[in-house]
């Protein structure tokens, strides 16, 4: 690594909801000066094995996944995003709990569409999922309908209120996020919690939640991330302090779905270092 080494742990593919393959990732991800970067794709682990084959000397890439999670301690259910690292991709009821989150996805976007094609906006189910191709489907792929559709012009614009963000947003069947760190764990890999105070994003969880999910094997906080503000971002820390937990950075880069660029965020190296650490050995972190 050189003197100041750089590491972004949060970006996601073209095998769920970003814009660049995983190749064109971690070729991306060596031109920004990056020296350690992660995959992170939405419940699925599909662009490990491409982004591993084009790993550019000098880079080192953490393979991961970002999984769609619940909280049921509130009605309704709270939607919460768990990064996992290093996890063995083989691990039986992990993979069975990321395929059937997949089907939920797709499940869900249909409905979406059928909502908007109930009050005539014509949008194609067919059309969003071959956008999607092949990857894990999410509502940015829907977002892309609204613009072809002429209907919005950005993406943002198309998580707003009046659109995916409030009314013609569906819940999707989600992982218990107990099970999912649970699970994570037995995998042999380490579990951070994505973005947790993200109110713009929607609701947020309380911080007991948090304090109860360290206490069942969750290893750590983001706190640098483009959806927290300065404030959220030190009570992230404070928390993560308070807690014992490691805390990560990172752009949460998804290409030309949102604005953000990939390393604008960045984790310290000594976070990086107890994931590496509390990693179970299943899966190294490759090095280009
Ligand atoms: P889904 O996973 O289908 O519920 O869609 C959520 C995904 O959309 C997450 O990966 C977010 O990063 C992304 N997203 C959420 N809000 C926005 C936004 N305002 N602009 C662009 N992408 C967003
Ligand atoms: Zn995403
Ligand atoms: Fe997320």
């Amino acid at each position: 690594m050189s003197a100041a080494p750089r590491l972004d742990l949060h970006p996601p593919s073209t095998a769920s909801d970003g814009t660049l393959g995983p190749a064109e990732l971690v070729r991306a991800a060596a031109e920004s000066g990056l020296d350690v970067v992660a995959i992170t794709d939405h419940d699925t682990t599909a662009g490990w094995a491409p982004a591993l084959a084009a790993l550019p000397a000098g880079l080192s890439l953490v393979r991961g996944a970002e999984l769609s999670c619940r909280w049921y301690g509130e009605e309704p259910p709270v939607p919460l995003h768990l990064l996992a690292y290093l996890f063995d991709p083989d691990a039986p009821e992990l993979v069975a709990e990321l395929a059937r989150v997949r089907a939920a996805r797709k499940e869900r976007g249909e409905r979406i569409v059928a909502l908007l094609r109930a009050v005539g906006i014509d949008v194609s189910w067919p059309e969003i999922l071959a956008g999607a191709a092949g990857g894990t489907v999410g509502r940015p792929h829907i977002a892309q309908a609204l613009i072809r559709a002429g209907l919005v012009t950005t993406t943002t614009e198309a998580f707003g209120p009046d659109w995916l963000g409030e009314r013609y947003r569906l819940p999707k069947e989600d992982i218990d996020v107990f099970r999912a760190v649970r699970l994570v764990r037995a995998a042999g890999g380490v579990p951070v919690f994505a973005h947790p105070r993200a109110s713009r994003r929607g609701r947020i969880v309380p911080d007991e939640l948090i304090a109860d999910l360290a206490a069942i094997g969750l290893a750590g906080l983001e706190a640098d991330h483009e959806d927290h503000s300065p404030a959220e971002r030190a009570h992230v820390r404070a928390l993560a302090d308070e807690l014992g937990l490691l805390v990560t950075g990172s752009s949460d880069f998804h290409g030309t779905h949102k604005t953000v660029r990939l390393g604008a965020f960045t984790t310290e190296p000594e976070a990086y270092e107890r994931i590496v650490a509390e990693a179970r050995g299943v899966t190294e972190v490759a090095s280009g």
